[in-house]
């Protein structure tokens, strides 16, 4: 099967079933075969490797991995690109392709089934009306993971990987850095797509860590503060945690700003993930 990552090829692809880029589904398709060597390249993928793909389009990424992997498996919610992906995977015997929403599928069951609950490896140029989802879900469910490449909007990627100070910073930031250590690969321009996005897009990969990053008495705790701490961005973290409904009152919640940062009007967007986790502690213990 000719390399669809060759525009001309997934052109003819496109017209031969007739294809209908669905906007709903987040469809831009890579065509820019220096880009996807690019994401093989900082995915390390191996022969050992089992791999799974969300969002394979009509299998252009999925050529790629197939040629890399031991074995790959590819979730894809639109039913319309099922007959296409057997035509263009036909040469591939190592590959298996689920229609599904990725996000209602047991990611971990299927690891743990194909792959003898050894860590996978996710590899995706992700539909990106659903990035957080789908990254929340990988780490969350405890799906096995060695690492995650994908292609996401460029300021998704930067807001993974940035810290206090910046305004980007904020719950992704945390809890992505809770669970891997973020790397951004490349920056990839809207013209290596069809159609072309209307953001520029850049390639990250999450490390998974053996360990989360840091030690919590009360894991959703910490998660429950990080996220009212940065729903309401503007106010202090007393008035934010407090109308979040963390459970500890304001002058309780003084004190121990005092005694850990020597602030008492110190806002979460200026505190690190070590920062919040000593925070949850002091808060834990007052429970
Ligand atoms: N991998 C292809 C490529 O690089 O050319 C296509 C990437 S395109 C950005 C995203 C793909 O994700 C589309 O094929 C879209 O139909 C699929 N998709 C969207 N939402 C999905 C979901 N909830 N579950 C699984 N696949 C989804």
């Amino acid at each position: 099967m000719a390399n669809l990552g060759i525009p001309g090829n997934t052109i003819d692809i496109l017209k031969k079933y007739d294809f209908n880029f669905q906007k709903k589904f987040g469809q831009n398709f890579l065509i820019d075969t220096h880009v996807l060597e690019k994401i093989m390249d900082a995915a390390e993928v191996t022969k050992d490797d089992l791999v799974i793909e969300i969002g394979p389009g009509i299998g252009t990424m999925t050529q790629y991995l197939c040629e890399r992997a031991r074995e790959v498996v590819a979730v894809e919610i639109d039913k319309n690109l099922i007959p296409i992906l057997e035509d263009t995977l036909s040469a591939y015997d190592n590959v298996a392709v689920i229609n599904e929403d990725v996000l209602k599928l047991d990611i971990k069951a299927l690891a743990e089934e194909r792959n003898g609950g050894k860590p996978v490896k996710v590899v995706a140029n992700l539909p990106y009306y659903i990035t957080t989802p789908i990254i929340m879900g990988l780490f969350e469910s405890g799906v096995p993971l060695k690492s995650i490449t994908i292609m996401v909007q460029k300021e998704v990627a930067d807001r993974m990987k940035t810290g206090p100070g910046s305004k980007e910073y904020g719950a992704l930031s945390l809890a992505v850095q809770y669970y891997s250590d973020p790397k951004i690969m490349m920056e990839v321009p809207p013209n290596c797509f069809i159609p072309r996005p209307n953001v520029g897009s850049a390639v990250i990969r999450l490390d998974k860590c053996e360990e989360p990053k840091v030690k919590v008495s009360d894991e959703a705790l910490l998660f429950r503060i990080i996220r009212a701490s940065f729903n309401q961005r503007r106010k202090t973290l007393v008035n934010g945690l407090s109308n979040g409904g963390i459970p500890v009152s304001k002058d309780e919640l003084k004190e121990i700003l005092v005694r850990l940062f020597d602030n008492e009007n110190i806002r979460g967007e200026a505190l690190n993930l070590q920062q919040f986790a000593a925070l949850t502690d002091e808060i834990y213990r007052l429970k």
